[in-house]
């Protein structure tokens, strides 16, 4: 039975879903105005490994992942580092991310919304995410925010001002609860020093439409006069869009509870009438040693700085796995080369059990059962991990951990079947070959020539003789080296 966090609830509670056996979610996308960052990344996996769970669990999950390819007012670096460790990206002020990258890269924000749209997809492939159903992009989609709007004031949910369309949130019960208490310390510290436009009534009403910002490349015609969505507006009206309503799941960053996802909420059940969301589910934030992860702080590392370390991404995401999603998760290098080491561990051993796999066998249904448990408590990737470790160690038939560790990487993902050293049946001969040879050398007492022959597998075929194991007489480590 899933069991599954609910930030609405702040509780575990066992899942269901509103057509049984299927499964809508929705997961707040990227900004495409620059690489993803490996806290970026950390949200993506964290969405990926949620989808194959399901899909684990037999259902069948329809994905739907937004870019947000219209520039939006955000903080800056500078107003974060006032704001200390609250992590918060999305108020109504500071610089519009996607005007600025323009500016600086000599491009129009329609090519930097293409470049950095091809850049996330080539990411999220290098990281082993599976490609949401659908990508909506927000420019796609202004005729569906415009008529949300359109319904908002119609109700009475919203009011035109010179500057904008506002969300009226006095008007609508209950605003904020997803986030409760941390809402009025967070959003006031937040709200109190950086909010301008005179025109709004409450503090924390929020832009629907911007007006009156000829400055902005990006704008259209609307009921209101020109210009172009706040932004929390497209993730209400392209969920819906794509989903049904209410929504199975919906998940973001933590950052996003006290104030895009409190407005989508807003803005979807007052326009609806109707229940947005059942399973508000967010992922910690990653921190770089043990500080706050951005820009300016030249901590905001992405996979090429990886790849400069030559590191594979998929040990990124074995880091990422080995703590639970809902725990901050601090990044340092050493830990990363640590995951990276465990992952190549992991990969030898798959080297070595599809060379030694004779026969098909299935491993004991314990481990699928620790497996499974683990994954629906919560998504416990590291227990999950450990039951992969436990199959390392176990004294079993190569093909029966082979199979376990197949099924088991549907959900993980971690081992890179494409990139694995396979042994051809001609090299698995000349390695026991020489291994006989060995044999014979050790038992003629020519402990040169054993050990010649012993570095010879190593060097040729990363192979370790391991003298007197049971089962098998040989395994790779030339990946791990060990
Ligand atoms: P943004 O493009 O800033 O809207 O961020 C895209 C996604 O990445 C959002 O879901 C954020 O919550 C998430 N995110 C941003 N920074 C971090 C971080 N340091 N750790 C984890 N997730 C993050
Ligand atoms: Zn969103």
């Amino acid at each position: 039975m899933l069991h599954l966090y609910n930030t609405a609830t702040k509780r575990k509670e066992s899942f269901t879903t509103q057509t049984p056996g299927k499964v809508g979610m929705y997961n707040c996308g990227p900004t495409v105005y620059s690489r993803l960052t490996i806290g970026n990344h950390r949200t993506y996996v964290f969405a990926d490994i949620l989808r194959r769970t399901l899909e684990y669990l037999g259902y069948e999950v329809r994905q739907v992942m937004n870019i947000t390819d219209v520039g939006h007012l955000t903080m800056t670096d500078e107003d974060k580092k006032k704001q200390g460790d609250i992590e918060i990206t999305d108020t109504d002020d500071g610089l519009d991310r996607m005007e600025k990258a323009a500016a600086k890269e000599n491009k129009t924000v329609w090519e930097v919304a293409e470049y950095y749209t091809e850049r996330f997809i080539e990411d999220i492939e290098a990281l082993g995410i599976k490609m949401p159903h659908v990508l909506p992009r927000a420019t796609g989609h202004i005729r569906e925010q415009i008529d949300m709007i359109s319904t908002l004031i119609d109700k009475g949910y919203a009011y035109v001002t010179e500057s904008a369309v506002y969300f009226d949130t006095s008007k609508f019960k209950g605003y904020g609860e997803l986030a409760g208490q941390e809402l009025d310390e967070k959003m006031v510290a937040v709200r109190t020093d950086v909010e301008k436009d005179e025109t709004k009534r409450n503090p924390f009403d929020f832009r629907l439409w911007q007006l009156n910002q000829p400055d902005h490349s990006m704008q259209w015609d609307s009921p209101w006069g020109r210009g172009y969505p706040g932004w929390h507006i497209e993730c209400s009206a392209m969920s819906l869009a794509y989903l049904e309503q209410p929504i199975d799941i919906h998940t973001g960053g933590t950052d996003h509870i006290p104030v895009h996802h409190t407005n989508e909420i807003a803005q979807a059940e007052a326009a609806t009438g109707e229940q947005f969301v059942r399973f508000w589910m967010h992922g910690a934030f990653l921190r770089v040693d043990g500080k706050r992860m951005g820009k300016s702080l030249g901590n905001a590392y992405t996979l090429d700085d990886l790849a400069e370390k030559g590191i594979d991404p998929l040990s990124l995401r074995y880091f990422f796995l080995a703590a639970h999603y809902r725990q901050i998760l601090n990044f340092t290098w050493e830990a990363l080369l640590a995951a990276d080491a465990r992952r190549k561990t992991i990969r030898d051993a798959v080297v070595t059990w599809l060379a030694h796999a004779k026969r098909a066998e299935k491993a004991p249904e314990s481990f699928k059962t620790d497996f499974t448990s683990a994954l629906e408590d919560d998504l416990n990737m590291p227990k999950a991990l450990a039951v992969v470790s436990d199959l390392l160690d176990a004294d079993l038939d190569p093909a029966a951990k082979l199979a376990a560790m197949e099924d088991f990487d549907t959900v993980l993902g971690i081992v890179g079947w494409e990139s694995l050293r396979k042994f051809t049946p001609e090299e698995i001969e000349t390695i026991e070959e020489k291994l006989r040879n060995r044999e014979l050398a050790r038992n003629n007492k020519q402990y040169e020539e054993a050990d010649a022959i012993r570095a010879e597998l190593l060097n040729t075929f990363g192979v370790i003789a391991e003298d007197g194991a049971a089962g098998h007489a040989w395994r790779y480590a030339g990946e791990s080296g060990q």
